[in-house]
């Protein structure tokens, strides 16, 4: 399907961040028979959460959307409805979440000076977390990603035996919104896309420089219905 834009747009010159908002995954783990994005989360479907948050940050000029196959048009009436007047596109994402960024990152600006990347299954991404990863995009690295501490032991299995006990020395979770040099996540997705579990590795395996900042407990991904639950009350003590 074509992508679907929506209103004019005779700004975009002058817009230099955009947010790709990837919420095109089924959500199978999640159980609850529609894809993860349009899961109830405080009775919305759980991309409202972050797309109206990325839409009323000063630091976002622009998003492009990339919805589940058939859900395009419940993600066009969702922005409608929350008059998130930032998102430009709505994109039929692909088979992996790669798919779905490059889909999406077809739809943003030739003049896009930055692209931050989100996954909509972390609904609570905030300004701040935001402001730290575009504050180190300081043109000494090509891209940013937030990432916590490991305080786990971490252990390699396989078939259900310990393999081995991972040194956890310099280990990082690492979350998403990801920053990047547009020009630089451009020339990462024309790359082959296999194995890419997030943005910052196809920029890494060209040479580019990522640089981590602090991420956010609160932006843990929803997977499961427990995570839906967990966020769920992390909403409920989160300022309206
Ligand atoms: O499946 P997982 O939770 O790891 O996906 C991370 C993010 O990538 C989610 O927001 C999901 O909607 C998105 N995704 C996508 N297209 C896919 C698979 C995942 O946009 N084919």
């Amino acid at each position: 399907m074509d992508p679907v834009s929506r209103g004019t747009f005779e700004e975009e010159s002058a817009q230099s961040t955009w947010a790709i908002l990837v919420a095109a995954g089924t959500g199978e783990r999640l159980g609850s028979g529609r894809p993860k994005a349009f899961a109830a989360l405080a009775g919305r479907p759980l991309l409202a959460e972050s797309l109206e948050r990325l839409d009323s940050s000063d630091w976002v000029d622009a998003i492009v959307v990339a919805a589940p196959p058939e859900w395009e048009e419940p993600a066009i009436l969702l922005a409608e409805e929350l008059v998130a007047s930032k998102v430009t596109a709505v994109v039929t994402g692909g088979a992996t979440r790669a798919d779905s960024v490059r889909i999406a990152l077809a739809e943003v600006s030739e003049e896009a000076l930055v692209v931050l990347v989100h996954d909509a299954a972390r609904p609570l991404v905030d300004d701040a977390v935001i402001e730290r990863v575009l504050g180190r995009l300081d043109g000494t690295v090509e891209g940013v990603v937030p990432a916590l501490e490991v305080h786990d032991t971490l252990k390699r299995v396989a078939s259900e035996v310990v393999v081995e006990t991972v040194e956890r020395e310099g280990l990082v979770a690492v979350q998403t919104p990801q920053a990047f040099v547009a020009d630089r996540l451009r020339a990462a997705y024309a790359a082959d896309l296999a194995g890419a579990t997030d943005c910052a590795s196809l920029v890494e395996r060209q040479g580019g420089r990522v640089a981590v900042v602090e991420g956010d407990p609160r932006l843990a991904k929803v997977t499961t219905a427990a995570d839906l639950e967990r966020v769920e009350q992390l909403l409920d003590r989160s300022d309206p």
